[in-house]
């Protein structure tokens, strides 16, 4: 291969983006290849014994290596300024392989309240390991101090949260983290390097579903683990090797190219659902709406030392006498919907709109789910690459016709 494209090391984001991690191979083609192949082949006997015991660099079997996945991790790590990368079949085999490679029966594990609900239920699953977590605070540094134990492993948050919008401060967990010697892992799922790189900013390893904005449109399922070259070659890898979370090539090529065009989506993604925020606030029926970017946000402030732009989701909560007729009303709006997508997903150029407390955190415990601020009345909305008018007027018609209060 020729590796003269490997990547210029004082290349902008935007260049990395599009030309970080390409090894051209002897056919010259333009556009990076795709290598859908599960095993390679060795030069003699001799040669296959040297890879196998690592004294020979070249790739063995795709389940711990691949040329398109290579590339993948290579961008990806250009991006997020991460020493290296793996990447995984799912954003939920990436956090499941942290949780492996770091943790053991007996220890303990603090995460934030208001992570992905699958998260929760994956922290859930590794109680029956021995592996107990405590939920905290996203935005109270001194709740997560407090519940720090001599058999703590990791720290774990999303910022911004899902789906209420709350800012975790980086810098001060990672003073914590660092105080006590534990990793701090952020899942940059709704940011993308494009708007936050929570390495810079003092986290240990950096966690991604690539389902959502890397892909960008909705088509596959993919995650990456980033951090230090140290953990990933000592830690992270027999685990990857051993379980085989693998990530297709084929998958790969796809996200690869999808980060050639990550810093303008997000953009766009931001001027648009910082558009419908604005536009939120001045309708009658919700109470409240949460986005880092309006100055309403009680994180505002920190929100901007920490993003470059305020993403793409945003929540917002619709008033009621009751819990019965908040649900109400916030399922009349998506019914109402013709342009925005009922689903879970997010980080498509598609829209979507979800009732979370009915869905993706429909089985948390009701307390959590209140302690995590997700009501009955609110809505998230991930918000695509459509015209920001035509999705106003598409959540104003379900505004318009809510039970009489
Ligand atoms: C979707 C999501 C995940 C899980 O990713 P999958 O690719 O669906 O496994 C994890 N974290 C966040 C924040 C997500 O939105």
């Amino acid at each position: 291969m020729d590796k003269t494209q490997a990547g210029g090391d004082d290349w902008q984001f935007d260049t990395l983006a599009v030309r970080a991690g390409t090894e051209r191979t002897g056919f010259g083609e333009h556009t990076e290849a795709m290598f859908l192949t599960s095993s390679f082949v060795h030069d003699s006997a001799e040669h296959a014994a040297a890879k196998f015991a690592g004294e020979a660099g070249g790739f063995i079997y795709s389940r711990f290596g691949n040329p398109t996945v290579r590339l993948f991790e290579n961008r990806l790590a250009a991006l997020e300024g991460a020493d290296e990368c793996r990447a995984t079949a799912s954003g939920m085999s990436a956090i499941m392989s942290v949780l492996m490679s770091l943790t053991g029966s007996g220890d303990h594990v603090i995460c934030a309240k208001g992570v992905f609900g699958t998260t929760i239920q994956l922290f859930g699953l590794f109680a029956r390991y021995g592996i107990e977590t405590s939920y905290v605070p996203v935005s109270d540094p001194d709740a997560w101090a407090a519940a720090v134990r001599p058999n703590t492993r990791l720290l774990f948050l999303e910022t911004p949260s899902n789906p209420s919008t709350e800012i975790g401060d980086l810098g001060a967990l990672a003073a914590i983290a660092q105080r006590h010697g534990i990793p701090l892992v952020v899942d940059n799922c709704f940011c993308t390097p494009a708007l936050q790189r929570p390495l810079e900013l003092g986290a240990d390893i950096v966690v991604h579903s690539a389902t959502k904005h890397l892909d960008g449109q909705g088509r596959v399922l993919g995650g990456a683990v980033l951090g230090s070259h140290k953990y990933m070659s000592e830690t992270l890898q027999p685990v990857l090797r051993y379980c085989g979370p693998t990530l297709s090539a084929f998958n790969a090529w796809l996200l690869a190219k999808g980060l050639e065009t990550l810093s303008i989506r997000m953009q766009r993604h931001s001027e648009s659902a910082l558009a419908v925020a604005r536009w939120l606030l001045e309708q009658p029926g919700v109470e409240r709406v949460r986005y880092p970017w309006l100055a309403s946000h009680p994180q505002h402030a920190l929100a901007r030392t920490q993003q470059r732009a305020g993403g793409a989701v945003l929540a917002f909560d619709l008033a009621g006498d009751d819990d019965a007729q908040r649900r109400a009303n916030a399922w009349r709006v998506v019914d109402a919907c013709r342009l925005l997508s009922i689903t879970a997903n997010l980080g498509d150029v598609k829209s979507t709109i979800t009732h979370p407390a009915s869905t993706t955190h429909g089985r948390m415990a009701v307390q959590a789910r209140a302690e995590a601020g997700i009501g009955e009345g609110m809505l998230r909305v991930a918000v695509g690459l459509e015209d920001p008018a035509d999705i106003c007027a598409d959540l104003a018609r379900g505004l318009r016709d809510r039970a009489p209060t």
